[in-house]
């Protein structure tokens, strides 16, 4: 593991939703096709990720919690060409310094596995190794998380008491990398006085597309009207996804079905998304389409270090980039039109 200090950003683990956020991006980075996540008691008790992804060689044990400390980057200059959705090691670090316990069970070689236990500074302060478990002759991590924010009084007062509200922003959030994963199968979650209900799911595979995933969250109805768009913007440019067809639109602003992504990394562009929205809105009566879209960028045009969640992204040549898409979807929708 590499030491990328240089590269640190400041406050990762900030509610709930961010700490799923960054387990979840670990078991996509580690090439899981398959992630469940079991929160107890909406997360308050306590949060747990599995996958089935390579798992974590045992070189890295004492490491992996250890501030700075990533194995996904190799040189500095791995950053342009950064493929991982993490790349600055904080994340784990950030979670064992605002939980009570942080437990780690992998596996890379089955049936030989290993339960890691961590400290609140993200030292490895016990290692057993096990025979069988259940990752059942597969290769997989496991990591949950206790008791989170137990000795940060106000958060965790806040959390308490907002729960069920941060509960679904965690939820709400995980969608979008289901949305965005169809291959990955998902399935979250939730235990409350021992009863456990499912929260989300998908159903994963090679065959599974972005627009089943659309129709399993909104239902057929809401995601009526989507058809397939492709835009190949430059030679190293393109976005792909799905967007409401002509009078499908949803007549009022509703942001929770327009969903931006740049290398399926979840974003917020505003000034995109008002693009989109104008545009539709020059073609049709009924404003606001749903869309998802994926922007596939070479990663050495991007900046995505500028804030803890990754979720603000700087574009070389933004302006440039935007007008051409504008003018690309004006196209679409008028070939649509015919
Ligand atoms: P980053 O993702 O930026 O590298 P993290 O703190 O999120 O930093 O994770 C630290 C390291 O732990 C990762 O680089 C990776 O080697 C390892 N790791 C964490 N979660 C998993 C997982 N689910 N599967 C395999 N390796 C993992
Ligand atoms: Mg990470």
């Amino acid at each position: 593991q590499k030491d990328v200090s240089k590269i640190t950003s400041g406050q990762v683990i900030i509610d709930l939703k961010s700490i799923v956020k960054e387990l979840v991006e670990n078991s996509i980075d580690a090439n899981s096709t398959k992630i469940e996540i079991n929160f107890q008691n909406y997360g308050i008790d306590s949060i747990s990720v599995t996958d089935n992804g390579k798992g974590i060689k045992k070189e890295d044990f004492e490491f992996v919690c250890l501030r700075s400390h990533t194995s996904k980057i190799s040189e500095f200059e791995d950053l342009d060409k950064l493929s991982t959705l993490g790349f600055r090691g904080e994340a784990l670090n950030s979670i064992c310094s605002v939980s009570s316990k942080v437990k780690i069970v992998t596996c890379t070689d089955y049936p030989k596995n290993h339960e890691l236990d961590y400290d609140k500074a993200g030292k490895l302060s016990k290692s057993v190794s096990k025979i069988g478990g259940g990752f059942s002759k597969q290769t997989g991590t496991s990591v949950s998380i206790e008791k989170i924010f137990f000795d940060l009084p106000v958060r965790l007062k806040n959390f308490v008491k907002n729960s069920k509200r941060e509960f679904h922003k965690a939820i709400n959030f995980l969608t979008q990398y289901l949305l965005i994963y169809p291959e990955i199968k998902f399935s979250v979650f939730n235990v409350v006085n021992s009863k456990k209900s499912l929260a989300l799911s998908s159903r994963g595979g090679s065959k599974s597309t972005i627009l089943d995933n659309m129709i399993t969250v909104f239902g057929a109805n809401g995601a009526k009207g989507l058809v397939e768009l492709k835009l190949l913007i430059s030679e190293d440019i393109q976005i792909e996804g799905y967007i409401s067809s002509y009078s499908f639109g949803l007549g009022r602003s509703v942001t929770d079905r327009q969903f931006m992504f740049i290398n399926k990394r979840p974003v917020m562009l505003k000034k995109l998304s008002k693009i989109v929205n104008d545009v539709y809105k020059s073609f049709n009566h009924m404003q606001y389409p749903i869309f998802i879209l994926n922007i596939a960028i070479d990663p050495s045009a991007l900046d995505v270090n500028l804030t803890p969640d990754k979720g603000m992204i700087m574009i070389h040549s933004e302006q440039d980039l935007f007008e051409k898409i504008r003018l690309d979807l004006i196209g679409f929708f008028e070939s649509q039109d015919n």
